[in-house]
């Protein structure tokens, strides 16, 4: 089938609740993909962060193939192999919490706002941040701090209030005696690639020590290893009551998990909640895959050791020669903040090879495969650099004719 025909396909059957580039992926290795004629992308934004290994990695599609001929899925009243072995894996690198798993942010985020109530019943308010961005079932637009996400959906649930990311007062204020938990990404990703200073974050601890309230980071993006710690919250080095993790967990499977402290994961005791495919074989054998690999490879000393070299790298674009306003680094999430709208731009890089996203208008969002070499790297901040160049060229003539 060629594009238009695949294209005409979407238009009849798919329901249109995204834009769509007009472009159709059929092929990817590590950060590159090819579309149906044949173009090559190297591939900044991997999944939206789920290709954290690249695509198709090796070694997760082996584990992926073996095991669907083995045992795909039983139900959560018998015991699988794989998923013992792959909690394990989560667990010892999460300080001991245990392991719930489900198959995508935003149930996994559902978890942990259950959680959260159940174990500290009858309260039920949680407080989460401006900006912040937690998935898109009912109760994840409800803790999601931007009204344009729930416009449309009210009423939401109950007890949601939005504190000021980095401003502990804020937070403080919005406590009551119904609070139950303070829920917050490490960095935000959707949000703009914004993250919590360290001081924040210890506030919000010792807010909730004293408080008796659960503290939950939202880590579906920060973690594995995106930050150079296998969580976010080692490199922040404050500890959360309760981890949500997914995206990049299982090498491209749909697959998510809640961690909590074993004194609060009590509370989820049989019959309170469930998740028909969650912790199944197949995702659970490309997770330890996916482990292995991020270990075998050192992904946290590459996202370490390339990290500063980006910052130098991305700096250099900083000026109104290239109508950069900013650039915002935390281990491999990459915001940077322009002077003038990047969906162009965005679309602009396509044309050239190079998929980058934008979010809130005028921010450029990267997510590299935490894999990525220097040199894949350095050929995608080039092609960035000739079309922000051209970006800022080809607004300036706007400008220049729309005077004349
Ligand atoms: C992507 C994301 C989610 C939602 O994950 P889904 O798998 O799309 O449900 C939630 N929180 C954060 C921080 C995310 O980046």
């Amino acid at each position: 089938m060629n594009f238009t025909d695949i294209q005409d396909q979407f238009n009849q059957y798919v329901i249109s609740n995204y834009s769509r580039f007009p472009v159709c992926m059929v092929r990817g290795v590590g950060s590159r993909l090819w579309d149906t004629e044949g173009r090559e992308y190297l591939d900044l934004f991997p999944g939206w962060g789920v290709a954290g290994l690249g695509h198709c990695h090796p070694a997760v599609a082996d584990a992926i193939a073996k095991q669907a001929h083995k045992l795909i899925h039983v139900a959560n009243h018998y015991y699988n192999e794989e998923q013992g072995a792959f909690s394990e894996i989560l667990a010892t690198r999460a300080g001991g919490r245990k392991v719930f798993f489900c198959n995508s942010g935003a149930e996994a985020n559902e978890a942990a706002i259950k959680l959260s109530r159940l174990a500290r019943q009858p309260r039920y308010k949680i407080i989460t941040m401006q900006h912040s961005f937690h998935g898109r079932t009912l109760g994840a637009i409800s803790a999601t701090g931007q009204p344009e996400y729930q416009a449309g959906f009210t009423p939401v649930v109950p007890g949601f209030s939005y504190a000021r990311m980095n401003d502990l007062a804020s937070v403080v204020e919005l406590v009551d005696a119904d609070t139950c938990a303070i829920m917050v990404e490490p960095v935000q990703g959707e949000g703009g690639v914004v993250p919590a200073t360290p001081e924040f974050l210890q506030g919000l601890r010792k807010l909730c020590d004293d408080k008796n309230l659960v503290l939950v980071f939202d880590e579906v993006q920060t973690s594995p290893c995106r930050l150079g710690e296998w969580f976010g919250y080692q490199y922040f080095g404050v500890e959360p009551d309760i981890i949500t993790t997914a995206k990049a967990i299982a090498g491209g499977m749909p697959m998510a998990a809640m961690l909590a402290r074993p004194d609060i994961a009590a509370a989820l005791k049989p019959g309170t909640h469930a998740s028909t495919f969650g912790g199944h074989s197949l995702g659970c054998a490309a997770g330890i895959a996916a482990f292995k690999a991020m270990e075998d490879e050192k992904v946290m000393d590459n996202v370490k050791t390339l990290g500063p070299w980006l910052d130098e790298r991305l700096g250099a674009l900083v000026g109104p020669e290239r109508g950069v306003k900013a650039v915002r680094r935390c281990g491999f999430m990459v915001g940077i903040d322009l002077t003038f709208p990047g969906s162009d731009l965005v679309a602009d890089c396509r044309n050239h090879g190079l998929l980058i996203n934008c979010t809130h208008g005028t921010v450029l969002r990267m997510l590299p495969a935490l894999n990525i070499s220097k040199e894949d790297l350095d050929q995608g901040v080039a092609i960035l650099d000739e079309c922000l160049d051209r970006a800022v060229k080809r607004s300036g003539s706007v400008r220049l004719t729309a005077r004349q």
